[in-house]
């Protein structure tokens, strides 16, 4: 959808009201007293009421719009900004967008918009022939860090460990020209440590049984063979590493190209949602014009949890 589309399709607050609604509808509304999952639309309090018990639900209340008081179409804006390019956008650049007045609610708003992208990626288990490494991120240091390195003349960037998975078939002809394994799901988990007793576990959690892992000749893989079915573990030189593990590589060097483009400063405990906007949409890569609604149900589907108070 481009620009001239959106603003066709959803030229004022009550057209995009209106879409919201009818996804909420499609994805079903639940009762938060009784479950019941039928409901009246009651018109003139735009809410829904429980055929059961008579509860009454809003239309953003168990979305990721939940007790927002922006409107919906700077959502709907949002959502086409994220959605329209494979880059992303700060939220200070979109706050010049919709010329809002304040920074906060707007990078609020984009900060649940990626947090529900990855809660939407976090119900697919990655499968097949798996491709695992680790990266390093630059993100930003705490104040009191900070305030210790400039006296010592040192950068103010320490580096995030991020642990990258991607399903990568290994092709039985490559065509000429072509990589030789296909990419499947990308998933991207920043990680404490980079020990085997926070590797095993994570890992664990993101993969199917049956699947194959290819990693580096790491000791904090050794477990990852007690619970898949294939485990390769090889001695990779650092200039054979695009080669044996292209895609985890090729992802990792495209998501910190485009961090470092759009965003200033990340503070480490964001990082996740920042990598968790670049997976949904590499995941989505051949999704199109598709994407923007996929990201609508999504948001009509995950209540909101992020939650960030400034101090
Ligand atoms: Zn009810």
């Amino acid at each position: 959808m481009n620009l001239i589309d959106f603003v066709s399709q959803f030229p004022d607050e009550e057209s995009c009201k209106q879409k919201f609604k009818e996804y909420r509808e499609q994805v079903g509304v639940v009762c938060s007293n009784c479950g019941g999952q039928s409901h009246y639309w009651k018109k003139d309090k735009e809410q829904f009421e429980c055929k059961e018990c008579g509860t009454r639900t809003t239309l953003k209340s168990g979305t990721v719009m939940h007790k927002s008081k922006l409107p919906y179409r700077y959502w709907f804006l949002a959502m086409h900004f994220l959605t329209s390019t494979k880059k992303s956008f700060s939220a200070k650049e979109i706050q010049r967008q919709l010329g809002h007045n304040r920074y906060h609610p707007i990078w609020h708003m984009v900060h649940k918009l990626r947090a529900a992208m990855g809660k939407r990626d976090g119900e697919y288990i990655l499968a097949g022939q798996i491709e695992l490494d680790e990266g390093y991120f630059s993100t930003e240091r705490s104040v009191e860090h900070k305030h210790e390195e400039l006296k010592r003349g040192r950068g103010s960037q320490k580096k995030t460990k991020v642990l990258v998975m991607a399903e990568s078939e290994i092709m039985e002809s490559p065509k000429k020209g072509k990589k030789p394994r296909r990419v499947g799901y990308l998933k991207m988990k920043v990680i404490e440590d980079l020990k085997k007793d926070s590797i095993t576990p994570l890992v664990k959690s993101l993969v199917n049984s049956k699947s194959s892992i290819d990693t580096d000749g790491s000791n904090s893989y050794v477990e990852l063979k007690n619970f898949v079915e294939h485990h390769k573990a090889e001695v990779i030189p650092q200039n054979k590493v695009g080669e044996k593990l292209p895609w985890v590589h090729i992802a990792i060097s495209n998501a910190k190209r485009q961090l470092l483009n759009t965003f200033h400063d990340i503070k480490p405990e964001f990082l996740q949602n920042y990598l968790d906007e670049f997976c949904y949409k590499f995941n989505r890569r051949y999704f199109g014009e598709a994407l923007f609604n996929r990201l609508l149900v999504t948001c009509v589907s995950y209540k909101n949890e992020f939650r960030y108070t400034y101090g």
